[in-house]
């Protein structure tokens, strides 16, 4: 099960969405993804845990 997941780019501040697969386990992620619309780079960091996300964070990526 994925969840979507949107957030707004930290230089263009258009929406972009990104797919979690949760886990039941309490687990922190930090991955970089490209926006879909100006193709600058923003720092994600999630965590989940129960299958929800408990944490998200989107920061602008120099
Ligand atoms: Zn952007």
């Amino acid at each position: 099960m994925l969840l979507e997941k949107k957030y707004n780019c930290q230089t263009c501040f258009k929406k972009n969405s990104i797919d979690i697969e949760p886990s039941f386990c309490s687990e922190t992620v930090d991955l970089i993804e490209d926006c879909s619309i100006c193709c600058n780079p923003n720092t994600i960091s999630y965590t989940t845990e129960n299958q929800k996300i408990v944490y998200f964070e989107v920061l602008k990526t120099y």
